[in-house]
């Protein structure tokens, strides 16, 4: 049962010829926002990238055209430039544009690069936040980011950077001594280096360590090891994109703390 309204009056107007950039969360169509919602119900065309849930992508309005647009895997996207062009061509046509994406839209997702562009262009647009899997993909997976006795800082990490590689130029020492838990966005492919950066950095070879794939998703996995075993681990029993790794103390109050199943 919807208890309010997509339509409510209260909910701005999304205007013909502007863009809203939404988050849709990491799976679970309950972890929308009312104003995702909102904008689902009203959209002329939801432009969505792979990670948003099919479930979630069914509930824009009948009339809706839906266009799927958008990387897998993070690689790095040779389609971006086009993604943005085909905003900017149905907002100057007059549509109401939603882009929808995995998460939060400007948490790894290139969200920001789409909105400089609409900035640029000169059209409106809106940011709608979406909970983001290192959050909330975390937290169906038993997983708190912090706890009181466990961390008071936490890093959210890109586990390659532009060119698909583990971040150029990254500062792994400061990283490891700077956060108490670590929690690497697109960190499969690379797994083997970071944590071998992470090793060498200092961090404990017995530290917990874990891999969330498709967290809040009816199938999601989770794989608990230990940093030093996590690689081994990993090829023993392999997760499909896409997954997060975490490193910390947080990892072991899975324990007490899996709550949720999926099916
Ligand atoms: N904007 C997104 C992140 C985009 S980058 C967000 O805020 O969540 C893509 C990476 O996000 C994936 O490689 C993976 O590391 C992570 N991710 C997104 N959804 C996920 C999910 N349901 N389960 C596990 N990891 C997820």
């Amino acid at each position: 049962m919807l208890y309010i309204s997509p339509m409510d009056t209260t909910f701005p107007e999304f205007a013909p010829g502007s863009v809203w950039l939404v988050g849709a969360g990491p799976g679970d169509p309950g972890l929308l926002t009312l104003l995702a919602l909102h904008a689902l119900k009203s959209a002329d065309y939801v432009v969505h990238d792979a990670l948003v849930d099919p479930r979630i992508v069914a509930m824009a309005a009948p009339g809706a055209v839906v266009e799927s647009m958008g990387k897998r895997g993070g690689q790095a996207s040779p389609r971006q430039a086009e993604i943005t062009a085909r905003l900017l061509e149905l907002a100057r046509a007059g549509k109401r544009v939603l882009r929808l994406k995995g998460g939060d839209p400007f948490v790894f997702g290139r969200g920001a690069e789409e909105a400089l562009a609409l900035a640029d262009s000169g059209i409106p647009f809106r940011v709608v936040p979406g909970v983001t899997a290192g959050v909330g993909g975390l937290a169906y997976a038993g997983i708190p980011t912090t706890a009181r006795d466990c961390n008071s800082s936490i890093a959210f990490v890109t586990g390659h950077g532009q060119d698909g590689e583990v971040p150029a130029g990254f500062d792994w020492d400061g990283l490891a001594r700077g956060a108490q838990v670590l929690v690497f966005y697109m960190a499969l492919r690379q797994l083997d280096k970071v944590v071998a950066r992470l090793l060498a950095a200092g961090r404990k070879p017995d530290e917990p360590a874990a891999i969330v794939s498709k967290a809040a998703t009816p199938r999601q996995a989770v794989l608990e090891s230990t940093l030093s075993r996590i690689v081994d681990d990993l090829a023993a029993h392999p997760m499909e994109p896409p997954a997060m790794l975490v490193v910390g103390g947080v990892v072991a109050l899975r324990r007490h703390l899996s709550w949720w199943s999926p099916g």
